[in-house]
């Protein structure tokens, strides 16, 4: 299986180039070794999320040319020191600028994000690193932090472009954290939040889709926080008991465009319970027009 970035090309005469790498981590099995599947059940939302994101930041930025490379670990094979030292001086090579962002890391993948961040510190490239587990737990923020790793705390919707901005003008900060937007009560106090309605969109990738089963199953997000404060769950406190939309139309030409642009015949929608009834019913007019994909909702 040829590597997630096996295509890349150098950068153009006279043009920066941004080589962003999304890593999604795997996990230790209990003797440490990290596992690997040859096939995925379901794409990860983040990633795609954060591609999209990383578009549109690019997208208005004329000098810079973006190269966004998604990396599952469990998929698409680990990222080991040395493979880490291949990014670095293949980057170099190409007159790139690297990013490693480990992304959308769980409590369970922590051990193997913290591992996979300080590797890429000991080899001098730079790493970025966030998730529901990175943004609810300070003790392990302060130790990345405290080794050099660039910690984001909540959703990147408002600081995506300020740390890519950052990181290109050789000034990338120790932290990133959610200032703007919305006030979002927690179980715990009140955070900021991104409002979503307009925001940007996942970027979906053909290679990507094709570690898969189903390769023609996608994702989206259509609305993040919860209302209730179920003791056991990290979401009232990361997103906020604010339930947050993004436009239904928006998301309907999202969906016709994967099926048109990727076969996506499926999409898996991403929501929070007591708004999965209500997305259903804003979008099903609209989205009968746009038959054949069809949609199932996780909440
Ligand atoms: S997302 Fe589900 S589990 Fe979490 S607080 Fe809301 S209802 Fe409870």
């Amino acid at each position: 299986m040829p590597r997630p970035d096996a295509d890349l090309g150098a950068a153009q005469r006279g043009r920066r180039l941004l080589r962003f790498y999304l890593v999604k981590p795997s996990q230790y099995d209990a003797d440490g070794t990290v596992w690997r599947f040859r096939w995925g059940v379901v794409p990860n939302n983040t990633l795609t999320v954060l591609a999209g994101l990383a578009a549109d930041w690019a997208a208005r930025r004329a000098e810079v040319d973006l190269q966004t490379v998604l990396w599952e670990e469990l998929l698409d094979g680990v990222v080991s020191p040395v493979v880490i030292a291949s990014l670095r001086e293949r980057a170099a090579a190409d007159g790139a600028t690297l990013l490693i962002g480990v992304a959308g890391v769980q409590t369970g993948q922590y051990a193997r994000a913290r591992d996979l961040a300080l590797q890429c510190r000991v080899a001098g490239v730079a790493v970025a690193c966030g998730g529901f587990h990175i943004t609810s737990h300070a003790p392990s923020r302060d130790f990345l932090a405290a080794h050099g790793v660039t910690v984001v705390i909540g959703e990147a919707e408002t600081t995506l472009a300020a740390l890519l901005d950052d990181h290109l003008s050789g000034q990338l900060q120790a932290e990133y954290r959610v200032s703007g937007g919305l006030r979002a009560r927690t179980g715990l106090g009140t955070i900021a939040v991104p409002d979503i309605e307009t925001a940007p969109l996942p970027a979906l990738d053909a290679r990507y889709l094709r570690r898969f089963f189903n390769p023609t199953l996608s994702t989206v997000d259509t609305a993040r926080g919860c209302p209730f404060a179920c003791s056991y769950c990290a979401v009232k406190n990361v997103m906020g008991r604010t339930v947050r939309g993004r436009d239904p139309a928006r998301v309907v030409d999202w969906v016709r465009q994967a099926y048109d642009a990727h076969g996506c015949a499926a999409c898996s929608w991403s929501t929070t319970t007591p708004t999965a009834a209500r997305t259903g019913r804003r979008c099903s007019p609209a989205w009968r027009r746009c038959a054949p994909p069809a949609a199932t909702c996780r909440s």
